[in-house]
């Protein structure tokens, strides 16, 4: 008889957004003339730049005439844009080779795939609060998973566990969604726990393009050791607008073997398998913005998200609330105030100033008490909602 894959059942359901959707429609109903401020939600606001607008436009004239017609693209993207994210790596001091770079339709799609490169037997280091799909793909895949749980005194930023094992380690600097940004040393210090025991880092790097403070890296290939224990993945999606456009990159260094298997090899194999291709419109999108107009466009919607944060933190610094991130990310977490629950917090910012941002128990356990908003919105909701946090919490 068919089996399905039972460890769906052992999936969490959608119980945080889908409450906080309720929650929000049902003050809408019983309140209709109130606007809500929702700094809650990840997704950009800011249209995308008109560098990429006219390369799109271009692809899609291409499409309709005989001789610059496009079909099937290669599978691991195309040569030019596989070349222009190596050109882009170098302002990191990474070199990269362009076989080096996989072009993706996002960030989200590789995190899922990327695991069929490991063995259902490994285990695997998740340090929480957590993007939730490190955990879920791999509770499908039916995977071990240790949760490395963090907290206030070391600023959300845990270094290795001497006393944990684990084969694949996710780490995401700057962080959703504490915001927190691993340092150089720090970082090294992971790379060298993957290295001794031979696990693999699966570096998300999906906020990189936020990063405002030198002693950050971008990339964990700044790192010494990291091409033979990491793989990074990114994406357009909060560097350019692309969260409704989709494209991303995921980087696997020629270097990284273990058990005599080339991880870049089984990658690129993957690829013909499991994927036709990106559109060639989005890639020509995408190769847009790493021309130097697209990268100077780019930084203006970054600068209007930044802003933003500032706003948000000057209004925390202001109340004397606790908080992380927001510096070099897009995401402030902050703990609620007078020792209340993330839900508590929630009912009490919506019925009161009607701000919703997400409470911090969606990310896991360790992040209860806590809260996350996000700089993603419009810039007069945002300060609006400052001012309104500020008068309720003083
Ligand atoms: N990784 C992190 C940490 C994210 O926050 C997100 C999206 O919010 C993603 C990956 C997914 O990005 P994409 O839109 O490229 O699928």
């Amino acid at each position: 008889m068919l089996k399905p894959n039972m460890h769906y059942t052992e999936l969490k359901d959608s119980y945080l957004f889908n409450t906080i959707y309720r929650k929000t429609a049902e003050y809408q109903k019983a309140h209709p003339e109130a606007k809500i401020y929702r700094m809650g939600v990840g997704d950009v606001s800011r249209p995308l730049c008109q560098t990429v607008i006219q390369a799109l436009h271009q692809a899609v004239e291409d499409q309709a005439s005989m001789r610059n017609f496009h079909g099937y693209m290669p599978e691991s993207g195309a040569p030019e844009l596989r070349r222009a994210v190596s050109e882009y790596y170098k302002r990191f001091g990474v070199h990269l080779g362009a076989d080096e770079v996989f072009v993706s339709s996002g960030a989200c799609d590789d995190l899922g795939d990327i695991l069929e490169l490991f063995d259902q037997d490994n285990t695997v280091l998740v340090i929480e609060p957590a993007y939730p799909e490190y955990v879920d793909t791999n509770i499908l895949a039916g995977r071990k998973v240790l949760h490395l749980e963090t907290g206030a005194d070391n600023g959300f930023l845990p270094l290795p566990p001497a006393d944990r094992k684990a084969d694949i380690i996710y780490l995401c600097s700057p962080n959703n969604p504490t915001g927190a940004a691993y340092d150089r040393e720090q970082l090294k210090a992971w790379v060298d726990y993957a290295n001794g025991q031979g696990a693999v880092i699966l570096f998300d790097a999906a906020y990189e393009v936020f990063i405002e403070d030198p002693a950050i890296p971008h990339s964990i290939f700044e790192i010494e050791g990291a091409k033979t224990c990491a793989i990074e993945i990114c994406s357009l999606s909060k560097t350019a607008g692309f969260t409704g456009t989709r494209l991303g990159y995921t980087v696997v260094p020629r270097l990284l073997e273990r058990m005599g298997v080339n991880f870049n090899t089984m990658w690129a194999r993957n690829r013909e398998t499991r994927t036709n291709g990106v559109s060639y419109i989005l890639q020509k999108g995408a190769a847009a913005v790493f021309t130097p107009e697209g990268l100077e466009q780019i930084q203006r919607n970054i600068a209007v998200y930044k802003e933003n944060a500032r706003v948000l933190m000057a209004a925390f610094d202001r109340v004397g609330i606790w908080y992380c991130g927001g510096k070099n990310s897009p995401y402030i977490w902050l703990k609620c105030p007078e020792g209340m629950g993330g839900w508590e917090f929630f009912d009490y910012l919506l019925n009161e100033i009607q701000v919703v941002g997400i409470p911090g128990e969606g990310f896991g356990e360790c992040g209860k008490g806590y809260f996350r908003f996000s700089a993603f919105g419009d810039p007069d909701d945002t300060k609006e909602a400052a001012d309104r946090l500020c008068k309720l919490l003083r």
